[in-house]
Parts: C-alpha cells; sequence; structure tokens
C-alpha cells in the first residue's frame, strides 16, 4: 500500500500523459491565401483554428475564428486580403512538442486563454507543424482517463 490518497493516484496518472497520444491532424494554410479562403478551410476542414505556413511548411502564425469574424466585420474585401496581415504571429504563438506533458500544454491553453496550441518539431530553419492540441484533445484524455478504469 502507498498510502496516497485517491487523488494524489490520478494526479499520478495524469501526469504521465504525453501531448503525442491525444493530438490532432494540423490544419495548416500558406501566408498568402485570402481570409476568404482561410474562412473556406476553416469550414470544410471542421476545425477552429488554422495555422499559417510560409513556403517551407514552417510556422508563421495562427488563425482563430474571432480573427476571421474580426476581418470579416470591417468594410475590407475579403478575397484581396492576405492572411498574413490579421494573423497572430511569432513570437507571439505558444506552441507545444509530441513529448510535452499534456497537462503542461493544457496549463497554456487556460493561462493564454485560447483553444489550440500548434506541435511543432524544431528544426534548424525553424518550427515544422506536426500536430494540433485543442480543448477537445484534453476532454477526450479526461474521458478516457476515467473509461480506462471500468470494466
Ligand atoms: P477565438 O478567438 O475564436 O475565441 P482563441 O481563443 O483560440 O479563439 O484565440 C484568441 C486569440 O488568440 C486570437 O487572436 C488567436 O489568433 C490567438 N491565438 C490562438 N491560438 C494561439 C496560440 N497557440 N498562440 C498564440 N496566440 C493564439
Amino acid at each position: 500500500f502507498t498510502g496516497k490518497t485517491g487523488t494524489e493516484l490520478v494526479s499520478d496518472k495524469i501526469k504521465k500523459l504525453k501531448v503525442r497520444e491525444y493530438y490532432s491532424v494540423p490544419v495548416v494554410v500558406n501566408d498568402q491565401v485570402s481570409v476568404y479562403d482561410a474562412i473556406c478551410s476553416m469550414f470544410l476542414e471542421d476545425v477552429g483554428t488554422l495555422f499559417v505556413v510560409d513556403k517551407q511548411s514552417l510556422l508563421i502564425g495562427v488563425l482563430s475564428r474571432k480573427d476571421l469574424l474580426r476581418a470579416s466585420m470591417g468594410q475590407q474585401e475579403l478575397h484581396e486580403i492576405p492572411v498574413h496581415i490579421i494573423m497572430t504571429r511569432l513570437p507571439k504563438i505558444k506552441y507545444c512538442e509530441k513529448d510535452d506533458l499534456l497537462i503542461d500544454a493544457s496549463l497554456k491553453l487556460i493561462e493564454n486563454q485560447i483553444d489550440a496550441l500548434p506541435v511543432i518539431a524544431k528544426r534548424e530553419s525553424g518550427l515544422e507543424v506536426v500536430g494540433r492540441l485543442t480543448k477537445t484533445n484534453v476532454t477526450k484524455a479526461f474521458v478516457e482517463l476515467v473509461k480506462s478504469e471500468e470494466v
């Protein structure tokens, strides 16, 4: 008997979960695409956050639903404005890596009040986008943890 309380045991389990077990496929757009095309991608791919990449597929920005809504509210021509004008850009982007703990990535989501983190792999030339970690992924981890106890 370890002498640990129920809460400590649950906490120990949570602290072992890694981003790599729960992340999703990322949806990326090039920085030259229009706001209009980004809106279409967001709908067609059924995601809430798009990652903006350069020609070498390296991360340069993030687009949320509200970023696109805000751009749509102005009297602007959505076919003409490229997404790099309205995106949140590096170095402001919060990200995680596959080997990070899910709890650390979750803290980043909460503390920065954002819905998703790009999962990246560090390259000499920059940050390669390899995945997407969202609040939904964290919710799924939470549910799976409980289900794994049920026989
Ligand atoms: P929404 O704006 O649709 O509510 P978010 O809460 O995810 O969605 O985004 C809030 C703001 O934070 C947006 O301007 C967005 O560009 C930015 N943002 C989203 N994800 C990140 C991230 N991983 N790192 C930095 N900024 C982000």
